[in-house]
């Protein structure tokens, strides 16, 4: 039976850590959340970054803006909230309504305060290797990896999902940490022949149960990352079937309280980053 990676316990210290750092700071780190429209999951993860700012002492504000707004009104107060210095990073929650086009409002966000570390320009730092912060959700798998004492250096280390926001930078991180990194996505013609080689198992596709015990070696750490949500009992589940892909892995992630929680902690970690780096302390 593999060992449990408990996202949710080392959420928890990370905020406190992250609250007794912020308290030595000059100022408060702060962060400016907008939310277009009404979508209600989009409405949790605000709420959620909001509470989880009141738990590590930082400045939060949100920004509810009708999903009519035009582009040119959210580009006018993203150039407000990059001049506002009580701010280290502005967020922008997506996806935004189909007229508004993510791209212009993620380049419209200044590099220095862009806390989810979308911006081409740091994406391009990134991809050199230097950058100061990464994605939430990378960045989060890092440090769960870290935590258990789990090295990806000379490990094959397989992403399955080829996104900006997940695998891509996923991809990136372990790369950096010296392993050896194959990308799957849906053009992928023998999934389980790419699974089944890998040490290290980063799952972010969204479909429920992709990933069987047989397409896993044994021994192998798994990261699944995907939150799906069971139409029938409205529950959520992981693209990695569980019960039996535990019985091969050394390591595994739970969904939930794997890798949310701890993309949620590494949101934190990344403002209180900016705020130091905007304070002089970096
Ligand atoms: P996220 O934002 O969670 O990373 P996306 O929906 O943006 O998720 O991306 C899903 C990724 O998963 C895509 O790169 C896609 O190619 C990959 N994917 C989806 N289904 C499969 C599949 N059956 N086999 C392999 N890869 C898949």
């Amino acid at each position: 039976m593999a060992t449990i990676l408990d996202g949710k316990v080392l959420a928890a210290s990370i905020r406190l850590k992250l609250r007794e750092e912020a308290a030595l700071l000059p100022r408060r780190p702060g962060i400016a959340v907008i939310l277009v429209g009404d979508d209600p999951a989009s409405q949790l993860y605000v709420k959620n970054k909001a509470k989880d700012c009141e738990e590590c002492g930082f400045l939060s504000r949100r920004i509810d803006l009708p999903d009519t707004v035009s582009e040119e009104e959210i580009l006018g107060i993203l150039n407000k909230l990059n001049a506002e210095t009580i701010y280290d990073g502005v967020l922008v929650q997506l996806p935004l309504p189909a007229h508004i086009s993510e791209k212009r409002v993620i380049e419209a966000i200044a590099p220095e305060k862009d806390v989810d570390a979308f911006h081409p320009l740091n994406v391009g730092r990134m991809v050199r290797g230097d950058s100061v912060i990464w994605p939430c959700t990378p960045a989060g798998i890092g440090a769960l990896l870290d935590a258990y004492d789990i090295s990806a250096d000379g490990k094959v280390c397989v992403m399955v999902g080829r996104s900006n926001i997940v695998g891509k930078p996923m991809g990136l991180l372990l790369l950096r940490r010296h392993g050896t990194v194959i990308y799957c996505h849906r053009h992928t013609p023998d999934l389980a022949a790419m699974t089944r080689q890998a040490d290290i198992l980063v799952v972010a596709a969204g479909q429920p149960r992709l990933i069987s015990g047989s397409m896993v070696k044994p021994g192998a750490t798994v990261i699944d990352v995907a939150m799906n949500r069971d139409a029938e009992t409205g529950r959520f589940t992981g693209d990695v079937c569980f019960d039996e892909v535990s019985e091969k892995a050394a390591f595994i992630t739970p969904v939930p309280g794997g890798v949310g929680p701890m993309t949620r902690a590494m949101l934190m970690q990344n403002v209180l980053t900016l705020a130091k780096l905007h304070m002089g302390l970096l």
